[in-house]
């Protein structure tokens, strides 16, 4: 068994992450499904790898069920479900508000169950699912300035932990990968946020979001896809509930 021939579904499908896993996993000969709010961006990324691109929020229930629908319409029942929009808006503790701290737990947290939970039916009839989030370093340790963000990517982890055993009759795994920092347009957010806060240069601020990577580098997203690919194999069927480190040995 590989992803080949089977329907997966990758939310935040239009850039960074998620578009890369869409291409490799359309190169793997999966039918590929991308979903995230903006449709452009989706389009783009559909055009190019021969993917269904459908507009839909991760933390809006019915925006997602709706769009999942139209996905079983055309790609079949949902095999391989990779939860991977997310959002890491920085601030300190301090000035965190309230529904600041709702919105990263509603897209990072919520958004997974919603994914995830939409499609087990459609693993359990199929005998065989994967259940895939990008987490985060954010899941296995604390970063400053971003704790909604940490809250949430841990509970990802324990999420994933929890579905592991529940599921463990069912041909169905469900790991988080974790990687450390990516080049992907979040990435680039996140580096103007820290010039425009602390005043560092451009240089200097990715060299503080490297310092912690013992390879003193950045995270690319093929070795984000590479993991996920490898976790719908054969040769993973025995890992469940993992939270898998790409973080160069930082955790
Ligand atoms: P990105 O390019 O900003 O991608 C995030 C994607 O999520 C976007 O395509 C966005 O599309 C989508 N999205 C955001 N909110 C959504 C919502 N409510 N509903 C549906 N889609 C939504 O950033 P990325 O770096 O590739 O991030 C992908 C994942 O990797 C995230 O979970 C992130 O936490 C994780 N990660 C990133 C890094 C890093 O350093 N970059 C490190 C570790 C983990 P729309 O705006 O069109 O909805």
């Amino acid at each position: 068994m590989s992803a080949e021939g089977k329907h997966v579904v990758i939310t935040g499908g239009g850039s960074g992450v998620g578009a890369e896993l869409a291409a490799q996993f359309a190169n793997a000969g999966a039918d590929v499904t991308i979903l995230g709010r903006r449709i452009e961006p989706l389009n783009e990324v559909a055009a190019q790898i021969g993917a269904l691109a459908l507009a839909a929020d991760v933390t809006k229930r019915a925006s997602l069920d709706e769009a999942l629908d139209k996905a079983r319409a055309q790609n079949g029942p949902i095999a391989i479900a990779i939860a991977n929009a997310g959002a890491a808006p920085s601030a300190p503790f301090s000035a965190v508000t309230p529904d600041a701290f709702s919105a990263s737990l509603s897209v990072n947290l919520e958004g997974v169950f919603h994914l995830w939970q939409a499609c087990v039916e459609d693993m359990n009839t199929l005998g065989w699912g994967r259940m895939i989030a990008v987490a985060s370093t954010a899941g296995l340790k604390g970063y400053p300035y971003v704790a909604p963000y940490c809250a949430a990517k841990h509970g990802v982890i324990g999420l994933t932990r929890a579905l592991a055993q529940e599921l463990g009759r069912t041909g169905i795994t469900v790991n988080a990968i974790c990687p450390g920092f990516i080049e992907t347009p979040l990435l680039e957010r996140s580096i103007d946020e820290i010039m425009q806060k602390t005043g560092l240069s451009d240089a200097d601020a990715r060299k503080s979001l490297i310092r912690a990577n013992p390879q003193k580098r950045f995270i690319q997203t093929n070795e984000v896809a590479g993991s996920a690919l490898w976790l719908c194999s054969d040769s993973a069927a025995s890992v469940s509930g993992h939270a898998l480190s790409l973080s160069g040995g930082e955790i």
